[in-house]
């Protein structure tokens, strides 16, 4: 007999249970609360088309807002990249990662934000989990939106620091935490979306920025959403007429590209280059992702017409079925049931346009939604048909 077996009659056979059975016991939990996902092969094309199983969809799901990641102008500025300085950035940035693209695209980024410099990290989920452990340590308070991005809750468990949650987009809530709990802690951080992922609504920014002024608090804006969106392309805080602490983003949305950023004052930057773990000890991007995200911030500047359109579009869904004012790019039919939320998928698959049901942990149980996001690549028309076939559904 082997120990195995010996230990397993004893009663400990969970801790031994291979980690095949253990994964195996719990896609199976998944499966029967219609919580299991499935990567699906998806080819994006220009004009918002998706090639899926065969078939060819208009996609409401991607975060392409501008159209700029199958832009031909920004493919060719990335294969220039590519040719001129190498298909792999080689090493981190501190070493010898920093290639000449670095330089001019976070210069260019920071003015377009209105901020003294700019920095990018891998991605916008490794921009918040590097900065916020910089800015907040033991002994400090972090005060989050409750519906924040995933990632700043990961950040602000990485750093330590007491966390806790104000209720969605309520300063009062968050009034009441200030004035509660500030003064037992060092330096505090305020942090929300800029632009709410999941529910396409705004921070009210101004109330926030003024409870981090009265109560000697930092406010960190993550603007996934807002940039190249609203603001003349410039984000969220732009649009409401006030500067964050910190500024961070991703190149992954309306750049089209891959990356994220944070952008601020030139001290804050400069620490950040010193102490953000995600940045230092990471490589860095390869040069073609830079080379377009550079080119998709050129064509950003220069044609705010492009930068507005996908509020337009989302504007003229909703006028289509009598729903609220969007205050974003993105929109959400919420379906309740994961697995209502999934048929309601099918059926808007079968009429040909692909919107991913978001289901939990993603959102908050028992709000399984379809989340669509407008792009300026869309077409009046398929707005338009949209609109019929989710009021065919009876959704809305
Ligand atoms: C998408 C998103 C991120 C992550 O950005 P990536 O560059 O994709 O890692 C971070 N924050 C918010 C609010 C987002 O929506």
């Amino acid at each position: 007999m082997t120990d195995k077996k010996a230990q397993s009659s004893s009663g400990v056979s969970d801790v031994l249970a291979s980690i095949t059975a253990s994964a195996q016991t719990r896609l199976d939990q998944l499966d029967t609360q219609d919580l299991r996902r499935h990567l699906k092969t998806t080819a994006r094309m220009p004009e918002q088309t998706v090639l899926r199983d065969g078939r060819s969809m208009v996609s409401f799901s991607d975060n392409d807002y501008l159209g700029l990641g199958v832009d031909q102008r920004v493919i060719k500025a990335a294969c220039e990249a590519a040719h001129l300085y190498g298909a792999g950035a080689g090493a981190s940035r501190l070493v010898t990662g920093d290639h000449p693209l670095y330089a001019e695209f976070e210069a260019r980024l920071a003015a377009f934000k209105g901020e003294e410099a700019a920095l990018v990290f891998g991605s916008g989920y490794m921009a918040n989990i590097g900065t916020i452990p910089v800015f907040a340590a033991k002994g400090d308070l972090i005060l989050i939106d409750r519906l924040a991005h995933a990632c700043l809750y990961a950040g602000a468990q990485l750093s330590g620091a007491r966390m806790l949650r104000f209720q969605h987009n309520n300063p009062d809530d968050l009034a009441r935490l200030l004035a509660r709990y500030r003064s037992s802690h060092r330096h505090a951080l305020i942090m929300t979306d800029g632009v709410f992922s999941m529910d396409g609504d705004q921070a009210c920014l101004k109330p926030l920025k003024m409870l981090a002024d009265e109560h000697d608090a930092w406010l960190l804006v993550d603007d996934a959403h807002g940039l190249g969106v609203l603001g003349d392309g410039r984000g969220t805080a732009h649009a409401q007429k006030l500067r964050p602490d910190l500024s961070v983003g991703t190149l992954s949305k309306a750049l089209g590209s891959y990356g994220g950023y944070v952008a601020g004052d030139s001290s804050v930057i400069d620490l950040l280059k010193n102490r953000a773990r995600s940045l230092i000890y990471t490589t860095a991007l390869p040069p073609m992702v830079i080379g377009a995200a550079l080119k998709a911030l050129e064509i950003m500047e220069s044609e705010p017409a492009l930068c507005a359109r996908p509020l337009e579009l989302a504007s003229q869904f909703c006028a289509c079925l009598n729903l609220p004012e969007p205050a974003s790019a993105i929109v959400p039919l919420v379906v309740g049931t994961e697995q209502a939320a999934l048929e309601a998928q099918a059926r808007l698959e079968d009429a040909g346009f692909l919107v991913v049901a978001i289901r939990p942990p993603t959102v908050p149980k028992g709000t399984a939604r379809l989340r669509l996001s407008f792009s300026a690549a869309h077409r009046d028309e398929d707005v338009t048909r949209l609109a019929d076939a989710v009021r065919q559904l009876g959704l809305v």
